[in-house]
């Protein structure tokens, strides 16, 4: 019988510092368990394991009858391990909605509606008096600084924040700096190739009959894309040109001056500068502020085409 304990699909650096950190705690007060993952290592949490000498947890596809597992980080069946039907689900720590998973016996549930599972891990630490060793304290401490992107999520609270501060004031490290390397080791701007940046979180909108496109990236600083403006907005032409768009926006959001710099395609210059009342500088224009496709940039653009 093997106990594993194991994060969601397409794992992030909550659930995989979550798998570590609690396989970690439930050892240490006597348990047999195995932290594992059911899906590749992202880059960001690749930098984290790096940086505190911790090895990625072994990659397993699917449980069986014989396996217990307990959960992190997630609690609904479509993000959970393969054959967890057969599989004897014993805990669940957790901060997200209630989903679906059922049980044959009472578990231990532990939901909190905080901004990361780590935090959540962190506090259990505590309630059962084991010391957190450094690296351990360096996987909780990334692990929050991610899933609230550095305190800035609506999701982050002030539980999050006090933990964090603790667990950096034993490692020494200073919070914005750290947080900030990490989310730079987990950009996606030097991994994916102009078009596909453009279309990593792309929506299609229709506005009087034409059809715009805006994506969105989220970088910390948009200087990383300082390099790559022209190729994207290559890019951006070609699929301009094969779906028949009036124009495609990208947003490069820059959550950390919480601000999005536009670059767009030529013939949005117009639209893009009257519906903004900006100036327009070629192909691109930084909006301060602006942080939501959905909240500041398609309203006003709906506004501006359709009247
Ligand atoms: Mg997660
Ligand atoms: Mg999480
Ligand atoms: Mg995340």
């Amino acid at each position: 019988m093997n106990t594993y304990v194991v994060g969601h699909q397409n794992p992030d650096t909550d659930s995989i510092c979550a798998a570590i950190t609690y396989a970690n705690l439930k050892q240490e007060l006597g348990k047999e368990v195995e932290a594992i993952r059911i899906g590749k290592v992202n880059s960001e949490t690749e930098f984290v394991l790096d940086k505190f000498d911790i090895e990625a947890p072994r990659l397993v596809e699917e449980v069986s009858a014989d396996d217990e597992i307990i959960l992190v980080d997630h609690n609904e069946k479509s993000q959970a391990i393969a054959g967890i039907e057969e599989a004897e689900v014993k805990e669940i720590i957790d901060h997200h909605r209630i989903g679906d998973i059922e049980t044959g016996n009472p578990i231990y549930f532990r939901n909190e509606p905080v901004g990361s599972t780590c935090t959540v891990i962190a506090k259990l630490y505590q309630e059962n008096d084991v010391e957190l060793t450094d690296d351990m304290a360096g996987l909780l401490l990334s692990a929050i600084l991610s899933d609230t992107v550095i305190f800035r999520s609506p999701t982050c609270t002030v539980t999050d924040e006090k933990i964090a501060n603790r667990l950096a004031e034993q490692l020494g490290v200073e919070i914005e700096e750290y947080g900030k390397k990490l989310f730079k080791a987990g950009s996606v701007v030097n991994k994916l190739s102009p078009r596909e940046l453009v279309q990593n979180d792309y929506k299609e909108y229709e506005f009087a009959g034409e059809t715009i496109g805006v994506g969105q990236i989220e970088v910390m600083d948009v200087a990383e894309v300082e390099g790559i403006k022209d190729e994207i907005i290559t890019a951006s032409e070609k699929l301009v040109a094969e779906n028949d768009y009036k124009f495609l926006i990208l947003m490069v959001t820059d959550i950390l001056a919480e601000g999005s710099l536009l670059l767009f395609t030529p013939g949005a210059e117009k639209t893009v500068g009257e519906a903004f009342d900006v100036e327009v500088d070629r192909s691109e224009v930084y909006l301060d502020g602006v942080l939501s496709r959905k909240k500041q940039i398609i309203p006003v653009l709906s506004d501006y085409l359709t009247t």
